[in-house]
């Protein structure tokens, strides 16, 4: 449509709207400059992974029996791979794996590949779509291999509370085969005064804990491909071995720039954040006042997830009819697994006039067609 001349303003897309901040460019070109041009160990730079345990233990107040070595950290191109290898490990016909709906829709689409049983875990609005902890215990079996769960979360933006956290750990006593997956690549994307709770905080687990987290969200850099997991000491020679035969390395200058990043000054970051609070705020509030539509109130990422029951519209219709009538992008729920129906999934990675000529738009569409 745009490519038809079509003014589409895009909240659909998953990325920060902002530019790498300078210096990380700038140590990228550098490293390049410098010769960074061969192979690095396969799971990354030692630097880095000492930078990332650094970043991980002064974010997380990680000491004594939670600190990170820098040995468990594993860079990979992304936030991606780690999903992928840990169902690779875990995932086999026979097996379940318990992951989020609505949620990141690679999280099924990984399990599928490797032949075992995605079991949804229902997000609900009611909660916030946080994670309910009784809800993901009752739902584990005999069978039951890992279990993915992510806060601050795609596509609701919804924070699950330390106390929910504190009971899902608790509860995993009694599955002592139960891996956990917990992806953290929102998890300095929180707002209204929370605190990101990393389960690298609980060291009863960390014999089968993976922590996913990375530089695609925090550092604006999507298209740089960088990430890292914390994986338990038992599965560091594994997942080595997937990085080997799978890419060989993240490319050189790529981790010098990510090691700048996390060394460099955070004001470029604490900046993004805060524009992205004021956007919420702001669409939050506009969407609340569009007959039709309600709009819980997201603690973090940079998503809203309204309720669109109120329209009579069904997600893909609604997603349909935004995008040709209001010409705004949008991603039905349903995007997200089957419980996203009834939801509009909104990125406000957007300047904040866009954001507003936006809910204009949806409101005149809706208002016609009331
Ligand atoms: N995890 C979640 C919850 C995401 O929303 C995304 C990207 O949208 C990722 C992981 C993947 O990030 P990356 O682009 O670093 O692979």
């Amino acid at each position: 449509m745009q490519a038809q001349g079509h003014d589409v303003i895009n909240l659909g897309i998953g990325q920060p709207d902002f530019r790498t901040p300078e210096h990380i460019v700038e140590a990228g070109r550098k490293a390049l400059a410098d010769g960074a041009h061969g192979y690095t160990p396969a799971n990354g730079l030692p630097a880095l992974r000492e930078g990332v345990a650094d970043d991980l233990a002064a974010r997380h107040g990680l000491s004594g029996d939670t600190a990170v070595h820098p040995d468990r950290v594993v860079i990979v191109p992304g936030g991606k791979p780690t999903m992928f290898f840990a169902c690779l490990m875990f995932g086999r016909p026979g097996v379940e794996i318990l992951y989020p709906n609505p949620g990141f829709p690679i999280y099924e689409s990984v399990i599928n590949y490797t032949g075992a049983t995605p079991v949804p875990i229902a997000l609900r609005e009611e909660n916030g779509f946080a994670f309910d902890a009784d809800t993901v215990l009752g739902q584990i079996t005999d069978a039951t291999r890992l279990i993915i769960i992510n806060s601050p979360a795609n596509p609701t933006g919804g924070v699950t509370p330390k106390a929910e956290i504190d009971k899902l750990v608790a509860g995993l006593a009694d599955w002592p085969h139960v891996a956990l997956l917990s992806d953290e690549i929102y998890s300095q994307m929180l707002y209204g005064g929370r605190d990101h709770v990393s389960l690298l905080s609980y060291p009863e687990i960390r014999d089968r804990l993976i922590v996913l987290d990375g530089w695609s969200k925090t550092y604006a850099m999507t298209g740089w491909r960088l990430g890292f997991a914390v994986w338990p000491d038992s599965m560091v020679e594994h997942v080595t071995r997937l990085c080997i035969n799978d890419h060989s390395c993240v490319n050189a200058a790529t981790q010098h720039a990510g090691l700048a990043a996390l060394t460099g000054p955070q004001d470029a970051v604490r900046d993004m954040v805060a524009q992205f609070d004021r956007r919420r705020v702001a669409i939050v509030a506009a969407l609340n006042d569009i007959p039709g539509l309600r709009c819980a109130d997201p603690g973090g990422a940079f998503y809203v997830f309204p309720n669109i029951e109120g329209t009579g519209l069904g997600a893909r219709a609604a997603q349909d009819l935004l995008l040709s009538d209001a010409h705004v992008a949008s991603v039905a729920g349903t995007s997200f697994g089957a419980h996203g129906e009834g939801y509009l999934r909104f990125s406000y990675a957007n300047s904040l006039e866009n954001i507003e000529t936006a809910m204009e738009r949806i409101r005149t569409t809706l208002e016609r067609r009331a």
